[in-house]
């Protein structure tokens, strides 16, 4: 049984897993930069550990932050998301320590995490994927050549490639020479890997996702998909459970195309499987995150399965909670990722002192934040400051409850993107349940808007679209 678990992360989603530890009656440590000094995560866990002057370089050192495991007597370690959650060393070097990684196994993090590698895996288990290269392209002319083959528009992505960074739509030849040495040096930078592959752009796609769970057993199951086809260059800003595209034998299509995704590299803890969803109600498998995500959030409020904990569980050895067909689904919940971002200014990062901050509340309502009134939003990081997850038993029921709840939350002090999320809620067609990956950029207006009060005619006014596209 694990009791003691190390955090090797920092903001909100190191909170969240502090609050499962705490649950669980698992003792939490947390890490911390200098920058980080006033964090949240420091002051929720039960013992903080500070690690240094560099902003970023000290949540990257596994070789540091095991060895503060060993030390202060955890038997365990959760990596969150970003930083070394994907790093296969890391895991590695947990097991040498005798520290249990609370993760998946560095195989299927090294073959999942590596996108050609993963495309391979797929086509191997009959998972369709976007057509596209087998492997990596050796240079500039052999992109060109496959992309003649398969036809423009192409994307060019990094094969280690994360965070929506490393892809570029390219739409003709020459934008493909253009981008080639770019995508190449970025993917260097990024993620110390130059390679690079070819895929099929699919037209107008929405992005669907599989949550998915494995034990140290062999037992594989899902918990439904989520939708995130809300994005703007190519990073996910709002995140829906289930998707209210997809018709439940397409649902089920695409959650038995995770399950096998995750069979086949005998993955255990939790994973992530993301399609490509095109306009003739085909899946394609696009990669896979083989860590906690984001949005997980979401899929937590819909079957009422805590993720965090399952990981703990299955780390320990435990079998699943949960057999498949006790998983079951009630309502919608959605997520909205509040950046501290000036929408009106190109999303430019607005960090700062959080004069105050109010957490909305209510029946259905969620928060993961990272700030408090007083807190001083570092820039040294990801822009994203809280998430909202808003839940209820029916499209219109959450699309109102939303709206309120946004209109609840006071996040002052920085610029945030709350209230674009509000004019995205406005649109008929995010009410119809209808967009694709496209929505933000086909829809520059969204952007006009000016900071006002909720009215009740506003109020009326999205009630009345919002009654308009009942039965979802
Ligand atoms: P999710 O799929 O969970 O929504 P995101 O793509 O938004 O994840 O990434 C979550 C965080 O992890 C972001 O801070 C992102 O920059 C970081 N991240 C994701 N993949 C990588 C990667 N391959 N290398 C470095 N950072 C990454
Ligand atoms: P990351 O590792 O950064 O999350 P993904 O491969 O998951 O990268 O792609 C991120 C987003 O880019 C997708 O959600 C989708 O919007 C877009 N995208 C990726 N591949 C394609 C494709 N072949 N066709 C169209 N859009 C794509
Ligand atoms: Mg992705």
């Amino acid at each position: 049984m694990i009791k003691k678990i190390l955090v090797a992360n920092r903001g909100e989603i190191a909170v969240r897993i502090v609050r499962a530890c705490a649950e669980m009656g698992i003792k939490s440590v947390a890490i911390y930069a200098d920058a980080d000094r006033h964090a949240l995560h420091v002051k929720k866990a039960d013992e903080a550990y500070n690690i240094g002057p560099d902003p970023v370089g000290g949540y990257l050192n596994a070789h540091r932050i095991v060895n503060l495991a060993v030390a202060t007597g955890c038997d365990a370690l959760h990596p969150g998301y970003g930083f070394l959650s994907e790093n296969a060393q890391l895991a590695e070097i947990c097991a040498r320590r005798e520290i249990i990684f609370i993760g998946p196994s560095p195989e299927a993090i090294r073959r999942m995490g590596d996108k050609t590698a993963a495309r391979e895996a797929m086509i191997a288990a009959g998972v369709p994927v976007v057509p596209g290269s087998d492997g990596n392209l050796k240079n500039v002319a052999a992109a060109v050549k496959l992309a003649k083959k398969i036809g423009y528009p192409v994307m060019l992505k990094a094969t280690s490639g994360g965070g929506g960074r490393g892809i570029r739509r390219c739409n003709s030849e020459e934008d493909l020479t253009r981008a080639f040495e770019r995508v190449v040096s970025e993917a260097t930078k990024a993620f110390g890997s130059a390679d690079v592959f070819l895929e099929k752009a699919i037209v107008n796609p929405r992005h669907i996702e599989v949550q998915v769970l494995g034990d140290k057993q062999g037992n594989v199951i899902h918990l439904f998909e989520r939708d995130c086809s809300i994005q703007r260059r190519h990073q996910k800003m709002i995140e829906i459970a289930p998707s209210p595209q997809l018709t439940d034998e397409q649902r089920a299509a695409v959650c038995e195309l995770g399950v096998r995704a995750a069979k086949i590299v005998n993955y255990e803890n939790a994973g992530t499987v993301e399609f490509l969803f095109d306009q003739s109600g085909n899946f394609y498998f696009m990669e896979m995150n083989t860590r906690l995500q984001v949005e997980h959030t979401v899929t937590e409020q819909i079957t009422g399965v805590d993720i965090v904990q399952e990981q703990i569980r299955i780390a320990e050895g435990q079998s699943l909670s949960y057999r498949q067909e006790e998983i079951q689904r009630r309502g919608y919940a959605i997520q909205f990722r509040i950046n501290a971002e000036d929408p009106k200014n190109d999303f430019l990062p607005s960090f700062g002192r959080i004069t105050r901050y109010y957490s909305p509340g209510g029946p259905g309502v969620r928060t993961d934040a990272a700030i408090y009134t007083g807190y001083e939003f570092p820039p040294h990081y990801d822009s994203m400051c809280a998430k909202l997850t808003v839940w209820a038993l029916t499209w219109d029921k959450v699309l109102a409850r939303a709206r309120r709840a946004l209109f609840d939350m006071g996040v002052h002090g920085v610029k945030t993107t709350k209230p674009f999320y509000l004019e995205i809620l406005a649109t008929p067609e995010f009410q119809a349940g209808k967009f694709d990956t496209g929505f933000i950029e086909q829809h520059p207006e969204l952007l006009n808007y000016s900071i006002r009060r909720p009215t009740a005619d506003l109020a009326a006014a999205i009630a009345a679209t919002i009654a308009a596209h009942r039965g979802l």
